[in-house]
């Protein structure tokens, strides 16, 4: 199916929002100018506009030609990273230290331009909520957003979203029906030693050398307390201790994260990693202070909702170009929290082949999202829409 000629011609716009926000990242809940921006052009177009839910949120509601009171969820992300970008061109950050790396600016120009479209046609029988999140990167905007009765308030019988994913070509889009994403904890290990002049370590106990054993003891977690048809990854990514040459410290720091698909598996890596913490500590004469907390939950698309998706997406880029049993990603993504409270589905969109535009990774300081592909999330916006709440007759 040819890309509708309405949404075509919002290209330009799209690109235009879209290398504003660019210039204007703007991190967890301190969305306030793209909020602004997005609440007045929904608005704008006639779309009930609700604010302030996880602070910046937005979120707009829309009635299609049709009576019926069904209802879906379309979300986008809107915060930017705390990071520094290297590019050039005329579009990058003009503040220092924020950066959409993650292209969230793409994602919010790409709903925009679906809500524009809709809001023009109606050609849909329900209610569709335009959800416009805050802060998905690290602080869970989408958990607080359920949190403060996002489905409470707009009750939806599918929620969907989309990620722009560099690696995969322009035109081509991934999904996979169950676990799709993973996950993702973090634990701070604390060791209390004896310090000791680093001549005469017999004095006291070396949080360091401790440290050490925790942090190649932990890798078998994996190896060897994991089902190998199981995924799951510990990766210690901090060690902390010592200020000098010749002290040997009473305290060493250990963090990391630790990354999973199934409950079972999940508990595990919670309950290992304290236990051969706590054992070596143990086992040297030291004591531990043990915090480990669940950040995101894995992101798991339901069955029904992947296969409307699919479908969906076909209709856009061609069946050929849709992979629907696409490998899962060990990534994170708070989405997962909408997807605990309501059936959905979350795909990949191709940014770009690797080595191509679009093709530098997210979070990567050359990052930067594709307008070439802003036409196609907006198409897949607006047929999901007509296509799950379809007019009668
Ligand atoms: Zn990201
Ligand atoms: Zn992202």
């Amino acid at each position: 199916m040819p890309i509708k000629p309405e949404i075509a011609a919002l290209k330009d716009d799209m690109k235009t929002w879209r290398r504003d926000l660019h210039r204007h990242p703007e991190t967890a809940f301190e969305e306030f100018r793209t909020a602004d921006i997005v609440a007045e052009k929904l608005e704008s177009w006639g779309i009930e506009v609700d604010r302030g839910m996880a602070t910046t949120g937005v979120v707009g509601t829309l009635r299609g030609k049709g009576g019926g009171n069904r209802a879906i969820g379309l979300r986008a992300d809107m915060d930017a990273l705390d990071m520094t970008e290297k590019n050039d061109f005329d579009h990058r950050s003009t503040i220092p230290g924020k950066m959409h790396g993650c292209g969230h600016d793409g994602h919010t120009a790409m709903l925009l331009g679906a809500a524009s479209y809709l809001s023009k046609s109606r050609e849909f029988d329900g209610l569709v909520h335009f959800i416009f999140q805050p802060a998905e990167e690290n602080e869970g905007g989408g958990r607080v957003m359920v949190e403060e009765g996002l489905f409470h308030k707009f009750p939806v019988e599918g929620v969907y979203g989309l990620h722009n994913t560099p690696g995969i070509p322009v035109g081509q889009v991934g999904l996979r029906s169950g676990p799709a994403m993973a996950a993702f904890d973090v634990f701070e290990i604390t060791i209390n030693a004896k310090g000791a002049h680093g001549a005469m370590p017999h004095t006291g106990n070396d949080a360091i050398v401790i440290a050490s054993q925790i942090v190649t003891a932990l890798q078998s977690i994996v190896s060897r307390r994991t089902n190998p048809l199981d995924s799951a990854v510990v990766s210690v990514t901090q060690i902390h201790a010592g200020d000098t040459w010749n002290v040997l410290p009473e305290n060493a720091v250990i963090r990391g994260t630790a990354r999973s698909f199934r409950p079972e598996v999940h508990d595990m890596l919670e309950r290992e990693i304290e236990t051969i913490g706590r054992g070596i500590c143990t086992a040297f004469g030291a004591t531990l202070d043990f915090r480990y907390e669940r950040r995101y939950p894995a992101l798991v698309n339901s069955e029904q909702e992947s296969l409307l998706a699919a479908a969906v997406a076909a209709k856009v880029v061609g069946k050929e170009n849709v992979n629907a049993n696409a490998a899962p990603k060990m990534g994170s993504e708070d989405f997962a929290y909408m997807l605990q409270e309501s059936p959905g589905c979350y795909i990949w969109l191709g940014n770009g082949a690797e080595g191509e535009l679009g093709g530098c990774a997210i979070h990567n300081p050359y990052y930067d999202f594709n307008d070439e592909i802003a036409v196609l999330g907006a198409s897949y916006w607006a047929e999901l829409v007509e296509t799950a709440l379809p007019m009668k007759g």
